[in-house]
């Protein structure tokens, strides 16, 4: 790294030698960002904002993180490797920035943004409509406005507050209270206020993307904030694949001037070119190796203490024609949550957090298809889909899952060309991020949501001169929002080029 300190707080913005786009090589960097996953790329973007020279170095062929699309099928089926439905980028006031507009526009919103099919032929389905979607709730219908019905209206409000490290007075303190509220208690909770399993699925199958047992405090908030998005934002797909992410991204870093090398691993930080600070989009448990001995014992001892969550086993598909759902609704939803009943998909959660494989496990499913048809073209159609498992698990849960595709939708079986199915283990060889094939950088317990990965003011920063985290194992953690990169670049402009206080609001 090579940085010198200087004054922490009021050294000027400095650009690195020879740096710009038509000048000679860099040879020195304000800041080397090291993993260019969504987090890695933000954080790289609001510093080359603020002028500095920035370069990112990426241990994969390709860029993107858990931003990628392929063809892991067959030739001419373009699958998201990762991540594929994105509320939470379009809730996020980074994407906001006019220098997203394009990728914005690339939005694609599926006529229903998600649905939950119950055994029988009938769905509980989230509409763009909050009022649509109440009405079919029959008797919980008024209960469901008046739940999500603020949080929608000011959704903007819930994103800057629900996207941050929550360490301010929020600027519409009304609507986190009312998040806060509600959203501070358990999944099972939430769904207890409701009657009838329409309603009660709809919520249960939303907050289980938390990949936490159901009685676990703030696990309703995930299902606020996720349904609350259904609503304000919708629950978009890329046009062409989540790889449009990191072009759009990437394109912006080139355009501010910052450079990118892939196919580099970084095993120590004194391998890299020399910077004033090093931004890293990595897992707290790579920080010893990476940082060395200087890393203190104490950090050492708390990040070693760090929890992650369960695995994902992840299961694409090549079709022949669409997902002959039961359920008319959810033939047009982007997302599927599969599991049957709230009592069910809480079982099977509750399977995995005590370290089985449930024979039904909860499934999230995406049909892209239904608005891109860009990824197979008249070929077909591509399906993904992916169950919670216990940490590190090399089962392929590819039956189970097609069984419960099978269950609410008879049939499907005979459509598939080709599947490719990538175990928790898989998850954690593809990316050295998803620990155990924990896809959301750590557990969201309560602590490790206020303050991950250690409980710290700034988690951002670590305490070895000019190193900071980045990646979705700090505030506000899981999801391609790119608010941890955000938060972590502030910290860097803050302590050492004269930058505000990183969470001023
Ligand atoms: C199967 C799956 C499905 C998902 N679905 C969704 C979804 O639908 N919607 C959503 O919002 N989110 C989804 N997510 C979560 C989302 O992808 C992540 O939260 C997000 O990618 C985290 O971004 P990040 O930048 O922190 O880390 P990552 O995206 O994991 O990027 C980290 C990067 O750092 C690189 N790296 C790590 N260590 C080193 C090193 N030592 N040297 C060099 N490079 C290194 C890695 O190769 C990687 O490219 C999903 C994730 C997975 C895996």
């Amino acid at each position: 790294m090579g940085g010198s300190g200087g004054d922490r707080s009021h050294s000027p913005p400095r650009r690195a030698t020879g740096w710009g786009r038509d000048g000679p090589p860099v040879t020195r960097y304000d800041a080397v960002v090291v993993g260019s996953g969504p987090n890695g790329l933000a954080a790289a973007v609001t510093l080359a904002r603020a002028g500095l020279a920035v370069h990112v170095v990426e241990g994969a062929d390709r860029p993107g993180g858990g931003c990628r699309t392929d063809e892991r099928t067959l030739p001419g089926f373009r699958h998201d490797v990762c991540s594929a439905a994105h509320p939470l980028l379009a809730l996020s006031p980074f994407f906001a920035d006019p220098a997203f507009d394009g990728l914005r526009a690339d939005l694609l919103h599926p006529g229903v943004p998600f649905a939950h099919p119950l055994d029988g032929g009938a769905a509980a389905v989230a509409h763009r409509s909050l009022d649509e979607t109440a009405d079919a709730l029959g008797p919980d219908g008024a209960a469901y406005r008046r739940l999500l019905g603020p949080l929608v209206a000011h959704a903007d409000d819930l994103a800057a507050g629900a996207l941050a490290p929550l360490r301010n007075v929020p600027r519409h303190p009304a609507t986190m209270a009312r998040f806060g509220r509600d959203g501070l208690r358990s999944l099972g909770r939430l769904v207890g206020r409701f009657a009838d399993e329409p309603a009660r699925a709809l919520l249960a199958g939303a907050g289980a993307h938390g990949a936490r047992p159901h009685s676990a405090p703030m696990t309703a908030g995930v299902a606020l904030l996720l349904t609350a998005a259904a609503h304000a934002v919708g629950w978009p797909v890329v046009a062409g694949g989540s790889a449009g992410i990191t072009d759009a991204l990437l394109a912006e870093l080139g355009r501010l001037g910052g450079s990118i090398q892939t196919g580099r691993w970084v095993g120590r930080l004194d391998e890299l070119p020399e910077a004033e600070v090093v931004l890293l989009d990595v897992a707290p448990a790579a920080l010893p190796e990476l940082v060395g001995p200087t890393l203190p014992d104490a950090y050492r001892r708390a990040v070693g203490r760090f929890r992650h969550g369960p695995g994902v086993c992840k299961v694409d598909w090549a079709l022949s024609g669409p997902v002959p759902w039961t359920a008319a609704a959810c033939r047009s939803a982007g997302t599927l949550h599969l599991g049957g009943t709230a009592a069910e998909v809480a079982a099977a959660e509750a399977d995995v957090g005590a370290g089985r494989h449930p024979d039904r496990p909860y499934c999230i499913v995406v049909q892209p298809g239904v608005a891109d048809r860009s990824r197979a073209g008249s070929a077909g159609e591509v399906l993904w889909a992916y169950c919670h498992v216990p940490a590190g698990s090399d089962r392929d849960m590819t039956a189970a899952v097609e069984a419960q595709i099978e269950r609410f939708a008879p049939g499907f079986g005979d459509l598939v060309l080709a599947r490719t199915t990538v175990t928790a283990a898989g998850m954690a060889a593809y990316d050295p991020n998803y620990v155990g094939g924990d896809i959301g950088g750590g557990a969201a317990t309560l602590l490790q949501t206020v303050s991950r990965p250690v409980p710290t003011w700034n988690p951002y920063r670590v305490p070895v001169e000019g190193v900071y985290l980045c990646s979705s194992s700090t505030p506000p953690g899981a999801g391609v929002h790119g608010m941890c990169g955000v938060y972590a670049a502030r910290t860097v402009l803050h302590d050492r080029f004269g930058g505000p206080p990183p969470f001023a609001r």
